[in-house]
């Protein structure tokens, strides 16, 4: 209720440190060294007896190095409430600011959002004020402690009250009395909720609302609410015309006035029965006791007291006819009532305003959130694209792979089938069609290079006895044995190719005319040792060949085979087992 002190028309300001802190229980102060019995006997020592808790919390700076984290924050929170009720405020908002955001203890930054509230409110920082209440209400249905809750709930009552939002304060501040259980004490929230009445000018000197509060601060238990409460009745009924009432309360509650000794209730007693004289005509005592009001407040402090103190004694003198009195009191009144005013207008601006920055940064927020849901949208779309785009080429590169595989085994198998086309398919030399093409292909070249070669036509002698004899099989047999045994002595570079039937065709290149010779001759030995068994029988063959040869008729191969084939139809004639040449015989048989 500091947040409210000065500034409104009202009295109730002096009772402010116990209402917003009031959380301690009453426990008795003994000498203790536990940092946390320390910690809690100072909250207990802050309103009943502060000098003493200022001496407590000596005592716990001194124990500062041996203190505990938490202790640490407890100990700079008590310091920020000390600051804050010695009227530092710049320090104690800074303090309780660090303790909200960085204690990390939810008891203790419910606690301090209380206080700062309050301060706030009572600095005159209404937009921070205004700033922290909507963080505070926002956070509320976090709080599931009854109490912090009973106490912010109380705070941003009297926050918006202040703020001209009525229906707000009063929500609040039934909500507030609805945390409290049953068997425990309702005197503050009650209090609060009266307060909101009054400050929205909704309370009525017989509201429920105050009959209650009443029953709830009765004045032996908490003297301290129940006067407050009072001074709201008497300036109800101060506003409702019944100043006999008023002057009957205050006769009422002025012992424990006195006995209290705190001048705000001093002053708060004083105005409100100059009030209630002056409006029964007792104009002397009235300008006496207002005189008294303006003699005992300090500008600034006690604005509110001396505003309606100045009413009193302008309507006194004005009634008395003391024109100048009268204009120069109400001069006084009406520029206190103009910085009420004003305050009030401050109050309600930085409300305004706050709400108003909320409302936009709520819809800022909605239109980030909206474009970061569609970015979102977005990101998960061209992830989508990616993956698709990703399955797409991993598709094509399998139907490509399949493809380039595909391809590969078909030109495998067409080069084999050709190579396979190539090649006779018994004894696996050159078949006819290839030996010559390939044998053609080479006369040509030799022939551009000017390369002897030679031609032979090998041909099995009596190879169809074999066949007769021994069967078709081992005639295979031994047209593989014989091919084997030709190529003994042929080089790489010489062709070998099957004519046909067990004739067969070779071309010797770069061969003269002496090394064809020889070279046929070794092949007829070699095919004529070779020896081969069946069921006991020795098979033995021999050939005959025909050679022809380049220096004496050219590349031409047609003309080649024609001449070898010569010759070796001459080597048959002339008795198998044998090489012809040129009309020459070189039999060896
Ligand atoms: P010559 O000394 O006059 O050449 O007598 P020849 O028996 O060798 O000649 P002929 O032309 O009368 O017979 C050739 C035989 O070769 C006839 C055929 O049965 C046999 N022959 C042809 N091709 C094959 C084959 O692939 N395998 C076998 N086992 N015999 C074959
Ligand atoms: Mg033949
Ligand atoms: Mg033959």
């Amino acid at each position: 209720m500091a947040w409210l002190s000065g500034s409104t028309r009202t009295r109730l300001a002096w009772v402010g440190l116990a209402g917003c802190l009031g959380w301690q229980a009453g426990l008795a102060a003994a000498p203790v060294t536990d940092p946390d019995a320390l910690i809690r006997q100072i909250y207990q020592l802050q309103v009943t007896d502060h000098p003493r808790s200022l001496q407590v919390l000596a005592q716990l700076d001194r124990q500062a190095a041996g203190l505990t984290p938490a202790q640490q924050w407890q100990r700079r929170y008590l310091h920020a409430w000390e600051a804050m009720y010695q009227g530092d405020y710049a320090r104690s908002e800074a303090m309780l600011g660090e303790v909200i955001e960085h204690s990390g203890d939810e008891h203790l930054v419910n606690h301090a959002s209380a206080v700062l509230l309050s301060q706030l409110g009572a600095a005159r920082h209404y937009t921070e004020a205004f700033e922290l209440a909507n963080r505070v209400a926002a956070r509320l249905p976090q709080v599931t402690d009854a109490k912090d809750r009973r106490l912010l709930l109380s705070n941003l009552s009297q926050v918006m009250g202040s703020a001209g939002q009525t229906d707000l304060a009063v929500h609040y501040a039934r909500l507030a009395l609805a945390t409290v259980p049953a068997g425990e004490s309702r005197c503050y929230p009650a209090s609060i909720l009266v307060e909101a009445l009054y400050y929205g000018k909704r309370l009525k000197s017989d509201s429920p609302e105050l009959q209650q509060a009443f029953d709830d601060c009765p004045a032996a238990k908490a003297p301290l609410y129940n006067t407050n409460l009072q001074f709201m009745l008497a300036d109800q009924l101060l506003h409702e015309g019944q100043p006999r009432k008023v002057l009957a309360l205050l006769d009422r509650i002025q012992p424990s006035v006195d006995a209290n000794g705190y001048v705000p209730a001093k002053l708060s007693a004083l105005v409100d029965r100059a009030s209630a004289l002056a409006a029964v005509g007792e104009d002397d005592a009235a300008r006496r006791l207002a005189l008294a009001v303006v003699a005992g407040g300090k500008p600034g402090d006690a604005d509110a007291w001396l505003k309606d103190a100045y009413e009193v004694l302008y309507r006194v003198e004005k009634r008395q006819g003391h024109a100048a009195a009268a204009l120069d009191y109400h001069e006084k009144f009406a520029a206190l009532d103009k910085a009420y005013l004003d305050d009030v207008n401050a109050r309600t601006m930085a409300y305004e305003t706050v709400q108003q920055h909320m409302l936009a940064q709520k819809l800022e927020t909605e239109r980030l959130s909206q474009q970061n849901s569609e970015l979102l949208v977005q990101q998960k779309l061209d992830a989508k694209t990616a993956e698709a785009n990703r399955l797409y080429l991993a598709l094509l590169l399998l139907v490509l792979g399949f493809g380039a595989l595909w391809m590969f085994r078909l030109k495998r198998s067409q080069l084999r089938f050709k190579r396979l086309s190539h090649l006779d398919g018994l004894t696996a030399i050159s078949n006819r069609q290839h030996f010559m093409g390939e044998a053609e292909r080479a006369l040509r070249l030799l022939e551009k290079r000017k390369g002897a070669a030679c031609v032979a036509i090998i041909d099995l002698d009596h190879f169809k006895c074999i066949n007769d004899t021994h069967g078709h099989a081992m005639g295979d047999q031994v047209l593989c044995r014989m091919v084997a045994a030709c190529k003994q002595h042929l080089r790489a570079a010489d062709l070998f190719g099957r004519l046909g039937g067990e004739e067969f065709g070779i071309l010797l290149v770069d061969c003269t005319r002496e090394q064809g010779l020889a070279i046929a001759e070794r092949i007829r030995a070699a095919i004529e040792a070779v020896v081969m068994e069946r069921n006991g029988a020795v098979v033995t063959v021999s050939t005959s060949i025909g050679l022809a040869f380049t220096d004496s008729l050219g590349h031409d191969l047609h003309r080649l085979c024609t001449e070898a084939d010569a010759a070796l139809y001459r080597a048959k004639h002339d008795g198998r087992n044998r090489v012809a040449a040129g009309g020459e015989d070189l039999a060896t048989a």
